[in-house]
């Protein structure tokens, strides 16, 4: 079994008496899954069991970036706070605005079924038409339409720097990223850049580059909510995650199909 934390390449997925790789995640960046295949050993994941978890913190992150709660909070708790002020700490309203899910799985369906409670437009982009109401395989032109931007992809080859320059220079100045998909998703630097520069209004951020050390630029940007990975830290959810991935390991040992295989060709 492993975390996220641990990186499990080709020189321990060797054919012999390594049968099974069980990570307590969805994700599954961290583990060579091709190496894995190709000596026959089977990787195992958590999904469906975080999903609503993640998507509770993934709108605690578009509400603290688009209201400035950490610029406040700060400010109080550094004595800066010198009473309510007409202009103090505006933000940007939440509800009735535009969200752009980029991925529409599990996470970021969850995410859309709690932006409907706050009278939301939403809309997603994936690679694949999902026929639900407000699909696009459009990324730039989501970008451009957003007040609000929420990652839910997989890092993989084609998700990594998904957000660069480019792609940030096409939000609104109004606009808020929110990350809790994994770091690399982003160019830190570009979206550090653009909040330095006011060309986006705020941003939120729960995943990084290399965790668990988060860029000095980002500590000293403006308008950034930074928590430490915490997507899916509820008591009952990493309880279920870990039950899940002992029960994927105890069938493989058994001989049993795992509940949920990353690479089910390795059973057939
Ligand atoms: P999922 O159910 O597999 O959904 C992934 C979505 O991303 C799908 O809609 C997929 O649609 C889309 N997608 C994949 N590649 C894309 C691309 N290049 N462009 C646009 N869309 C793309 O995954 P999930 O369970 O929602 O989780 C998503 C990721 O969030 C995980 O892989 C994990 O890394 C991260 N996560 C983080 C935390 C945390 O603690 N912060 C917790 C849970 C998950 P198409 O295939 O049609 O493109």
């Amino acid at each position: 079994m492993c975390l996220l934390t641990d990186r499990v390449g080709a020189d321990v997925l060797r054919p012999g008496r390594l049968r099974v790789v069980a990570t307590v995640a969805v994700g599954f960046d961290n583990i060579d899954v091709t190496a894995a295949t190709a000596a026959g050993i089977v990787v195992t994941n958590t999904p469906g069991l975080l999903d609503e978890t993640t998507a509770d913190l993934a709108f605690l992150l578009i509400l603290a970036a688009s209201r400035r709660s950490t610029d406040a909070e700060s400010a109080l708790r550094g004595g800066r706070w010198d009473g309510w002020r007409l202009d103090g700490f505006l933000g940007t309203d939440v509800h009735g605005a535009r969200l752009a899910l980029v991925g529409y799985g599990r996470t970021g369906r969850a995410v859309a079924r709690r932006a409907r409670g706050f009278d939301m437009h939403v809309r997603h982009c994936t690679r694949h038409d999902t026929r639900d109401p407000g699909w696009t395989a459009d990324l730039d032109a989501l970008l451009g339409w957003a007040d609000i931007v929420s990652l839910h992809v997989p890092l993989t080859e084609e998700t990594h720097h998904l957000l660069d320059a480019r792609r940030l220079a096409l939000l609104r100045p109004t606009a808020v990223v929110v990350n809790t998909a994994r770091g690399p998703v982003v160019d830190t630097e570009a979206l550090a850049g653009a909040l330095e520069r006011g060309e986006i209004a705020g941003a939120g951020l729960d995943v990084y580059d290399d965790e668990p050390h988060v860029s000095p630029r980002l500590l000293e940007a403006p308008h950034l909510v930074l928590l430490p990975h915490i997507g899916s830290a509820t008591a009952a959810t990493r309880l279920a995650m870990v039950r899940h991935a002992c029960a994927n390991v105890d069938a493989v040992l058994q001989g049993r199909p795992p509940l949920s295989p990353v690479n089910p060709q390795v059973l057939a």
